[in-house]
């Protein structure tokens, strides 16, 4: 599975970079972080992406995260087609939205109520919205490392020095809105608290991902998610699980029931579209049914519960729900892992290796990753040159150090055998 010639992506990325900044719709695909030129991907199929130069990839992207049934499933697909021959949008209440909000709920025991939006980053700025709203509180609190999308109140980094503002992450976010996000070490538990007693009475909400995916894969200590449970209710605080990339991921519930936490509010997307734009946002009923047009705090949206988006993720959940992979696809997960940690250690490559239910990461660091600190101070170019091996051997992993890799049910063994002998040589040829 050698990828030899890059040709027509390589022309179409020219004409891309003309018409598009950078050539993409959402940066990291424009492989600037291992400073290469991104194959242009014309269709996908289980586990497999094809590019438009013929070549053939066994993918660990999935799309950041929906494909966890693989590519193109005959069932997902089938579905889709049958609900666009009834119309794509409407712009008006279906029984498909019941249909989702429903299977969500029954799965997510911390959400009581829902809303569809339609990515992501709308779930996080609405979730945001309603925490200041429902608690009359402007401030917030995140985690270096932690992305939640890219609202005005997301794109903030820690000020220097404790404690202090918070400064926007990139032009366009207007310092007096970046101060009032507050950007905290993830798994500090002691940072959480003293930021609390500092500002009393005026965080709304502590929002992080309850294992990050987006600084590579770091999981919560143990205690982390709990202690935060702890301290938010004890400052009335609401605390917000951003599942985006972990709900129906880790386990069907979600890293809140594999930990067993009652979060307040929670954000969803990826799996629940089933590679369809959706987000949504939930949690409890006391809290949610301050949201417009019951209470008021407004957010709306012409394509929310887009019929097509509610198809595919349905049919997603419904495949999930009666197969119940995650107990498999976890072992698997950690298989590849420790293979990779074994051959890491024959080639003499120091890497950390992770991964909890589908999700993994091979940091090369030579300790443990618990928070953005760590990850920081893992050697890109040594990730640089492991990524371009994996690429030219057809193992299509995400362009950076800092994201976390998928696995789906469509990889079959062979698929994880073959990927494991490209990756130890591709340590080998790093030493
Ligand atoms: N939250 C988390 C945890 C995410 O991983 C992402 C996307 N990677 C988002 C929010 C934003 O989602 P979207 O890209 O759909 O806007």
């Amino acid at each position: 599975m050698t990828v030899q010639d890059f040709s027509k992506s390589a022309a179409l990325f020219e004409q891309a970079q003309q018409l598009i900044p950078g050539g993409v719709n959402s940066p990291v695909r424009a492989y600037r972080s291992v400073d290469m030129e991104p194959p242009f991907i014309q269709r996908a199929e289980g586990s497999r992406v094809y590019d438009v130069d013929g070549n053939t990839y066994i993918d660990y992207v999935g799309s950041w995260g929906p494909m966890i049934l693989g590519h193109a499933h005959p069932q997902v697909v089938a579905a889709v087609q049958g609900a666009a021959a009834s119309g794509c949008s409407f712009g008006a209440p279906t029984e498909l939205e019941v249909q989702l909000a429903q299977r969500i709920v029954d799965a997510f025991p911390a959400m009581e109520m829902v809303r569809m939006v339609n990515s992501g980053t709308e779930a996080t700025m609405s979730a945001i919205r309603l925490a200041r709203g429902y608690t009359g509180r402007d401030r917030i609190i995140k985690f270096s490392g932690c992305y939640h999308g890219h609202g005005d109140s997301l794109l903030v980094k820690a000020g220097s020095g404790a404690m202090t503002f918070g400064v926007p992450d990139s032009p366009g976010v207007p310092a007096d809105l970046a101060k009032y996000t507050l950007t905290l070490p993830f798994n500090d538990l002691n940072a959480v608290r003293q930021a609390l007693e500092e500002h009393p009475g005026q965080i709304a909400c502590v929002i992080l991902e309850p294992a990050v995916g987006n600084m590579g894969l770091v999981k919560p200590d143990d205690g982390f998610l709990e202690g935060l449970r702890q301290v938010t209710r004890e400052h009335d605080t609401l605390l917000i699980f951003d599942e985006v990339m972990t709900g129906f991921r880790v386990d069907y519930g979600g890293m809140q029931t594999l930990y067993n936490i009652d979060p307040d509010l929670t954000t969803l997307g990826k799996v629940i579209g089933g590679g369809l734009p959706v987000g949504a946002y939930g949690g409890k009923r006391e809290i949610v049914e301050h949201m417009s047009p019951v209470g008021p705090i407004y957010q709306a949206g012409t394509l929310s519960g887009n019929p097509l988006a509610m198809t595919a993720g349905l049919t997603t959940l419904d495949i999930l729900r009666a197969d119940s992979p995650y107990k498999v696809l976890g072992e698997r997960a950690a298989h590849m892992m420790e293979e990779t940690a074994k051959a890491a250690r024959e080639a003499n490559v120091p890497v950390y290796t992770t991964s909890i239910g589908s999700m993994f990461t091979v940091f090369f660091s030579d300790k443990p990753v618990r928070n953005f600190e760590d990850a920081s101070a893992c050697d890109i170019p040594a990730f640089r040159r492991y990524f371009s091996a994996m690429l030219q051997a057809g193992i299509y992993i995400a362009p950076s150090q800092y994201e976390a890799g998928f696995l789906s049910i469509a990889h079959t063994d062979e698929d994880i055998e073959t990927t494991l002998r490209a990756g130890a040589e591709a340590l080998k040829s790093l030493s």
